[in-house]
C-alpha cells in the first residue's frame, strides 16, 4: 500500500483546527487517524484506534499532561477532535504497577480522568497506548498482517517477514493485561517500530504523526508482499447444482428461519433485517470444497465477534429445481446451529462470579455455496455493518489459507470476547423503536400520504422501501428518511414481481405492505366510458391485488405473520357525484382488504385500510381545492376544514393511522376513517 502522507494536507488540517482553538499535535492527530481509517484494508466500522500524547489547559487554566485517545462510538476514518477524548495521562500510568485491574474499574479509571466528563468513553485499548513512551500510537487491524498472523505459525511468519522492526505479542483480550504485556515486550526491544498483536492486529508508534502512519504502511507492504509472492494456491471449489436459486428466491424463507419467537399465544417475533452479498471473492470463498473447515476457525480480529459471532452457518447449495428440499436442509443446518452455540455458551460460561445471559442462538452470516452469503442484523445498518466485517474475514481467511492454513482464536478466547461487558456496550442497549426489525413496502411512495408514510413508518424504527413510477422522486424521499427506492408500476405483474425481488435482496423480505398507489377517474356513471371504468379498475383495484400477492407470498415463505395496510378512499362509503369511476374500485379494494384479513388471520397476517379524505395531494390538487371552493362558495379553508372537528386533514394524519393499525397487534379488518369526521362516510 501507498503512504497518502501530504505535507499540504497536513498543514491544512493544521490551519483548520486552529481556528476552532484545537492544537497542532491533536490536528494532526486528526489527519492521520483519518488517512488510516479511510482504508478499509486497515480498519472497518469503529476498529483500530490512535493516540497522542499533549499537554492541554485543563479548566483551571494549568498545563496538563494528557493522552487524546481515540473514544468509542467514533469512525477512525471520519474522527474529529472531539472523537479523540482527553485523559489525564499521569493517573493511567501509575495503574502499571497494578497486579490486576477488573475492566470495570479501568473505565473508571479512564472516565474519571477525563478533562470533559461528558467526553465519550476511551478506547478499550487505552492502557496499551498509555504505557507505550511514544507521542504517537496507531492501531489497526490491517488485512494482509491478520492473514499472516492467523496461521498456527503465525510468529514464525512474522519473525521472517519483519525481521526486528516488530515485536510480537501473544494472543491476549484486550484490556488491563495486554497494555501491560505490550509495555514490557517493547521494553524488551525499545528499537522497534511497532508491535505484531498475533491474531488480533498491529501497533505502530512515533515521535511525529508522520512517522508511525508510515511505519504502518510499511509493515502493510511487507505483509501484502510476502502473500504476492507466497505462490497462493487457490480455494478448490465444490460440485454445485446446474441451476442455482436465486439469492431472493431464498431470501424470505431464511429470513424467517433466522426469526426467534418471542411469544408464541401472542404471534412476536425478533426478526432481523438481512444484507445479501456476492462476487468473485465470496464466491471463491463460499463455493470452497473446505468452506465447513476454514469457515468455522472464528473471527479473524476479536472486536468482530460482536456482530457477526465467533461462527457463521453453512448453508446447502440451492437447487433451483429443489427449493422445498433446500429449505429442509437449511432449517435444519440452522437448528444445529443453534445448538451448537448453546452448547458453546454453556461449556465456557463456567465463571460463577460473573454467569453471562446467553445472547440469542440465531447466526448472524449465513453462507450460501453457489450463491453468496447473508448477513443479518437489528436493522440495516447493523447488518451491513456485519456483511462489511465478514467481507473482511473472507479476504483475510482466503488470503491465509492460500499461503498456510487459517487459524483463529480458541474457543474460551471467543467466548471472553464475545461476552465481554465492554464489547457488548459497544452495542448499546437502547429501547428498540416499536417497528425495528421491521420491513415496510409502501407504494405510491413519492405521494403524499406515501412521503409522509415513509416518514412515520421510519420514525417508528422500520426500514422503508419506496416503491413508486418515479423512480427519481422516490429515491429523494429515500435519501431524505433513510430507505431505498424502487422502481414499480404496479399495474404490471413483471413490475411488481421486481420490485419484491428488489426488496428480499436489500432487507431479506417485507413484514408490512402499504398499497397507497392510486389515481381519480371522474365520470357520470350512466355515461362514463368503459374503457375509463377499467382504467381505474385496473390500478384501484387489481393493483391492489397485484401487490399485496406479492407480499403475501413473502411472508408466507417468512412464517412470521405480516401486515396488509390499504389506502380506502373515503368514496368507498360515501360516494360522491361523478366519481364512480373512483369509488367502485376503492369500494372492492375495501372488501379486498376485509378477504386477506379472512383467508390469512389463522397465518398471522393482519389486514386493515384507512378510508381518508380531503387530503391536499396528487389526487386533490390545489387546482381542484379552489374549484370545490368555488362551487361550494366557501373559501379554500372552509372547503379543506369542512368536517366535523373542523380541521384540515394532512398526510401526516394519515400516515400515522396507517402505523397505529400496524402496531394494533389484535385488529385485522378493519377501517379508519382519518377524514376529520365525516358521518356519511362513517362505517358504523
Ligand atoms: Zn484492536
Amino acid at each position: 500500500m501507498d503512504s497518502l502522507w501530504s505535507d499540504s494536507e497536513a498543514r491544512a488540517s493544521v490551519e483548520r483546527y486552529a481556528q476552532q482553538g484545537v492544537g497542532e499535535d491533536l490536528a494532526l492527530r486528526v489527519y492521520t487517524t483519518r488517512l488510516l481509517g479511510g482504508d478499509p484494508k486497515l480498519v472497518l466500522h469503529g476498529g483500530g484506534n490512535t493516540s497522542v500524547k499533549t499537554s492541554l489547559a485543563d479548566v483551571a487554566g494549568d498545563e496538563v499532561e494528557t493522552l487524546c485517545v481515540k473514544g468509542s462510538g467514533w469512525d477512525m476514518g471520519d474522527i474529529e477532535p472531539a472523537g479523540l477524548p482527553a485523559v489525564r495521562l499521569e493517573p493511567l500510568r501509575r495503574l502499571r504497577a497494578l497486579d490486576t485491574l477488573s475492566d470495570e474499574d479501568m473505565v473508571n479509571a479512564q472516565r474519571g480522568n477525563l478533562l470533559d466528563s461528558a467526553a465519550p468513553t476511551p478506547s478499550v485499548e487505552t492502557l496499551l497506548h498509555a504505557f507505550l513512551p511514544h507521542k504517537f500510537v496507531d492501531h489497526t487491524h490491517a488485512t494482509a498482517i491478520l492473514a499472516l498472523t492467523d496461521q498456527p505459525d503465525g510468529a514464525d511468519i512474522c519473525r521472517d517477514v519483519f525481521g526486528d522492526r516488530v515485536a510480537l505479542v501473544p494472543y491476549i483480550m484486550p484490556g488491563f493485561a495486554l497494555a501491560k504485556s505490550c509495555a514490557e515486550i517493547y521494553e524488551r526491544s525499545p528499537q522497534v517500530e511497532g508491535l505484531i498483536l498475533l491474531k488480533h492486529g498491529v501497533f505502530a508508534f512515533g515521535t511525529t504523526a508522520r512517522e508511525p502512519y508510515e511505519r504502518m504502511v510499511d509493515l502493510v507492504t511487507l505483509a501484502e508482499q510476502y502473500l504476492a509472492d507466497a505462490s497462493p494456491k487457490p480455494l478448490v471449489a465444490v460440485n454445485l447444482p446446474q441451476q442455482l436459486a436465486t439469492p431472493a428466491a431464498i431470501a424470505p424463507a431464511l429470513r424467517g428461519q433466522l426469526a426467534i419467537e418471542t411469544d408464541g399465544v401472542e404471534g412476536l417475533h425478533k426478526r432481523f433485517v438481512l444484507e445479501f452479498r456476492t462476487g468473485a471473492a465470496i464466491r471463491n470463498f463460499v463455493d470452497g470444497a473446505d468452506l465447513a473447515r476454514y469457515s468455522q476457525q472464528g473471527p479473524v480480529t476479536p472486536d468482530h465477534a460482536i456482530r457477526i459471532k465467533p461462527l457463521p452457518a453453512v448453508l446447502p447449495p440451492p437447487a433451483a429445481d429443489d427449493l422445498g428440499g433446500f429449505f429442509d436442509r437449511a432449517t435444519a443446518a440452522i437448528g444445529a446451529y443453534r445448538q451448537a452455540y448453546n452448547a458453546y455458551v454453556e461449556r465456557n460460561n463456567t465463571d460463577a462470579a460473573t454467569p453471562k445471559t446467553p445472547l440469542d442462538p440465531s447466526p448472524r452470516i449465513l453462507l450460501v455455496p453457489g450463491v453468496g452469503f447473508f448477513a443479518s442484523g437489528d436493522n440495516a445498518k447493523a447488518a451491513r455493518i456485519a456483511a462489511d466485517l465478514y467481507e473482511n474475514n473472507i479476504e483475510v481467511i482466503a488470503a491465509a489459507e492460500s499461503v498456510g492454513t487459517y487459524q483463529s482464536l480458541g474457543e474460551p478466547d471467543m467466548f471472553d470476547i464475545e461476552y465481554w461487558s465492554l464489547e457488548l456496550a459497544k452495542l448499546g442497549s437502547a429501547v428498540e423503536k416499536p417497528l425495528a426489525r421491521h420491513v415496510v413496502a409502501i407504494t405510491g411512495a413519492a405521494g403524499e400520504i406515501g412521503q409522509a408514510s415513509a416518514r412515520a413508518f421510519r420514525a417508528a424504527g422500520a426500514e422503508v422501501a419506496l416503491l413508486d413510477l418515479d423512480l427519481d422522486a422516490a429515491k429523494k424521499i429515500a435519501g431524505d428518511v433513510g430507505g431505498i427506492a424502487v422502481r414499480c408500476d404496479v399495474t404490471d405483474d413483471r413490475s411488481v414481481a421486481a420490485a419484491f425481488e428488489e426488496i428480499a435482496m436489500a432487507f431479506g423480505g417485507v413484514d408490512i405492505l402499504l398499497s397507497n398507489a392510486g389515481a381519480a377517474w371522474q365520470g357520470r356513471i350512466g355515461e362514463v366510458d368503459d374503457a375509463v371504468l377499467r382504467q381505474s379498475f385496473e390500478l384501484n383495484f387489481f393493483s391492489h391485488q397485484r401487490v399485496a400477492k406479492a407480499a403475501v407470498g413473502i411472508m408466507m415463505a417468512q412464517k412470521t405473520g405480516g401486515v396488509l395496510l390499504f389506502n380506502a378512499s373515503k368514496q368507498a362509503v360515501n360516494p360522491g357525484a361523478d366519481f364512480g369511476p373512483y369509488g367502485l374500485p376503492k369500494a372492492a379494494t375495501m372488501f379486498l382488504s376485509r378477504q386477506y384479513a379472512v383467508d390469512y388471520g389463522a397465518d398471522g397476517i393482519r389486514s386493515n385500510a384507512v378510508n381518508a379524505d380531503r387530503i391536499r395531494s396528487g389526487l386533490l390538487t390545489d387546482d381542484m381545492v379552489q374549484a370545490r371552493a368555488a362551487a361550494r362558495g366557501v373559501s379554500e379553508d372552509a372547503y379543506m376544514t369542512g368536517n366535523l372537528l373542523q380541521r384540515e386533514v394532512t398526510g401526516a394524519d394519515v400516515a400515522q393511522a396507517f402505523v397505529d393499525l400496524a402496531l394494533a397487534r389484535k385488529t385485522t379488518g378493519a377501517v379508519i376513517t382519518v377524514d376529520g369526521g365525516n358521518i356519511a362516510a362513517a362505517l358504523r
